[in-house]
């Protein structure tokens, strides 16, 4: 049968019946593969180890109305691999271009050999459709797969030309608060590779994460803060009063990190490391402006809700403890732990003239939500 033998004609006889329902969360506890090499845990991937995540995921499948989902986040609570199962499930699932863009070309070539080439290898059904780069004519590349009715493409934030080159349906920005404030002199590489998206504006999805970096220049917390601004809220496991992580609730004593507990804010429970996955799983995201538009979904994360065994209150306690001497080491702490931005002390004019700088990006994101 040459038809069969076309990867293109057989993914699209294929694609005529997707189950539009499955969600990017479903896909990947049904067929997501941990890599040895590249993840912290190797095996099955299980939504209900970070049930944050959920929602996320499921913002990015086809069956949610949103069309811009921002991540403002921490270390360590898996938001990579939130980023790579939605990868998977547009190769798998709904192919479709996609483009995924890194600080740098650089850091591009590096996240596709070192992460995606393995995730790929590692999944029959990704492994099946993107063809091995090694094989003649197999149109895949470091920074281009291919896939049946789709392609994804790698690209970093430092390149114009790569953020130029096709229109896309599905667009990551991973890490951009490390992105170039200019490409080209073409202005923010953000909005340059928004505009790619533009022939897919019915059906499209531009996911934007990053840890924060500098308060006023950040761009991650300039989306967030357009978006309608979601945090994961616990329920006290004393008064089952809903309330965020936030790191005034993570108490210790005599500068011991080994007393770390969180502390509910209305009748002081106790809550230690092993309590962490029953205030996760039943957890949920509250948005402070639910009635903002239905279309730009923003969620927060710090590391104080990274899951046991990743990231404990301890640990938190224990790098706070050694950084907060030093600004250098504070801000750092303040960016990957906590996941907010930094404010620099005396700098208000600079601050005013990068966030003035910044106003173009906020203005697509006004014209996207109208
Ligand atoms: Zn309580």
């Amino acid at each position: 049968m040459q038809v069969a033998e076309s990867p293109y004609l057989h993914g699209f006889f294929n694609g005529l019946r997707p189950d539009p329902r499955l969600t990017v969360s479903e896909w990947s506890d049904q067929k997501r593969m941990l890599p040895a090499k590249a993840a912290k845990e190797a095996g099955r991937w299980r939504t209900k180890r970070t049930p944050y995540l959920k929602e996320i995921m499921d913002a990015l499948s086809p069956s949610s109305s949103v069309e811009k989902c921002i991540f403002m986040k921490g270390a360590q609570i898996g938001g990579t691999e939130c980023g790579n199962n939605w990868l998977g499930y547009v190769i798998d699932h709904v192919p479709a271009p996609m483009m995924y863009v890194l600080p740098t070309l650089d850091l591009a070539k590096r996240t596709s050999k070192q992460r995606i080439a393995p995730m790929i290898e590692e999944m029959p059904s990704l492994r099946e459709k993107v063809r091995d780069p090694r094989s003649r004519d197999s149109g895949n590349t470091t920074l281009t797969k291919e896939f049946p009715n789709g392609v994804l493409v790698f690209t970093g934030s430092n390149s114009g030309a790569g953020l130029r080159s096709m229109p896309a349906r599905f667009l990551f920005m991973d890490e951009i608060d490390a992105y170039e404030d200019d490409v080209d002199d073409e202005g923010s590489p953000i909005n340059l590779a928004i505009k790619r998206t533009a022939t897919f504006s019915r059906n499209r999805k531009i996911f934007l994460v990053s840890t924060p970096k500098i308060a006023g220049s950040s761009k991650i917390e300039a989306a967030y803060e357009e978006s309608d601004k979601r945090r994961y809220h616990v329920p006290c496991l004393g008064c089952n009063y809903f309330q965020t992580i936030t790191w005034q609730h993570i108490k210790f004593d005599n500068s011991d990190p080994s007393t770390a507990r969180f502390e509910c804010r209305k009748c002081n429970h106790r809550h230690y490391e092993k309590d962490k996955p029953k205030l996760l799983a039943k957890g949920k995201w509250i948005a402070e402006f639910p009635e903002k538009s239905h279309k730009v979904a923003g969620f927060h994360l710090s590391a104080l809700y990274s899951p046991n065994g990743w990231y404990s209150w301890e640990n938190a306690v224990e790098d706070f403890l050694s950084a907060k001497k030093n600004p250098v080491e504070l801000k750092d702490w303040t960016n990957t732990v906590l996941g907010e931005t930094w404010q620099e002390k005396g700098e208000t004019v600079e601050h005013i003239l990068l966030y003035q700088r910044n106003r173009p990006f906020k203005d697509v994101f006004q014209s996207l939500k109208s």
